[in-house]
């Protein structure tokens, strides 16, 4: 199985329409994941349907057992998170501050335990291009670095006689990222030509090479800003990697999101023959990979 992470340094980029043309075009027997799960909207461009749902457990939280507690407010005084809360003689932890230190426990193993919560689900859905995995973390949760391993896991251990294992990856360099790229083969990063996606590129190639995938760049919008572009692809070049894809504006991409479909599903349309290449380039470049593909 090949691994392919489809990433970018910030959101906006159109990550996820690309992975969802991407998942169209490239070869038949995959299996893909949303690691965007912060935001995951990947499904909604592939016609999914839910076919198990899994509770994800995050990280321990702190919980007082009022029946124990001797309202000492020791408990209070050491977490440094503000997490536990006094009213009148009741103490109860917050769990969104909770950050499972577990200092709280030390000094009262007796009243306070630490308990695992659950704080996402994970989703394992049918799509007219192979199953998909998904999840929701609960808003303001932590973990969704280790939300990102846990569908990767399951996506490989579902469908691990799959061919390709494609994946929407989350935007910005932090945690999710990380956790993302460990273990794939290549990544292909959407940028787009301006100031800020320059900047988001380098950050984002930096974090990249620390995991030494094979590095891919595709720019999206190219022909809204041709110094930016060529500014992009200099800087590419001297990088030593490849720009494989080259997007225009299209209207028809909005469109396409609008109605719930990869925009080459939809016609002909400028940006959807751009993508045919992109998809061309890639499965190229895996090849001279040497990979199985
Ligand atoms: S440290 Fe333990 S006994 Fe003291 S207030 Fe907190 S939970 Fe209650
Ligand atoms: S585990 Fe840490 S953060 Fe959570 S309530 Fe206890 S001391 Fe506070």
């Amino acid at each position: 199985m090949i691994r392919i992470a489809v990433i970018s340094g910030k959101g906006g980029t159109g990550k996820t329409m690309i992975t969802a043309a991407l998942a169209h075009l490239l070869k038949e027997n995959r299996v893909l994941a949303d690691c965007d799960v912060d935001a995951a909207n990947l499904e909604l461009l592939l016609n999914q349907k839910l076919l198990r749902t899994e509770p994800f457990m995050g990280m321990k939280t702190a919980v007082i057992d009022t029946a124990l507690c001797t309202q000492c407010d020791k408990c209070v005084e050491h977490c440094r998170f503000g997490a536990i809360e006094r009213n009148g003689d009741t103490y109860r932890v917050i769990p969104l501050r909770c950050e499972g230190c577990a200092v709280c426990v030390h000094v009262c193993p007796v009243a306070i335990t630490m308990q695992p919560r659950q704080t996402g689900e994970i989703f394992y859905s049918e799509t007219e291009r192979g199953h998909l995995v998904h999840a929701r973390l609960v808003p303001g949760a932590g973990n969704s670095g280790l939300l990102v391993h846990a569908v990767k896991k399951m996506a490989m251990e579902q469908d691990r006689d799959c061919d390709l294992f494609l994946i929407d990856g989350p935007p910005g360099t932090g945690c999710p990222l990380i956790s993302t790229i460990s273990g794939v083969d290549a990544v292909l990063v959407v940028s787009e030509p301006s100031i800020s996606g320059l900047h988001d590129l380098k950050r984002v190639v930096a974090v990249c090479r620390q995991f030494r995938p094979r590095i891919l760049v595709a720019i999206n919008r190219f022909d809204l800003e041709q110094v930016l572009t060529e500014t992009i692809r200099t800087w590419c070049r001297e990088e030593n990697i490849p720009v494989i894809g080259l997007i225009p504006f299209d209207p028809a991409v909005i469109e396409a999101v609008r109605n719930g479909r990869a925009v080459t599903l939809t016609g002909t349309s400028p940006a959807a023959q751009a993508i045919q290449t992109l998809a061309s380039n890639l499965e190229q470049e895996l090849t001279d990979l040497g990979t199985q593909w």
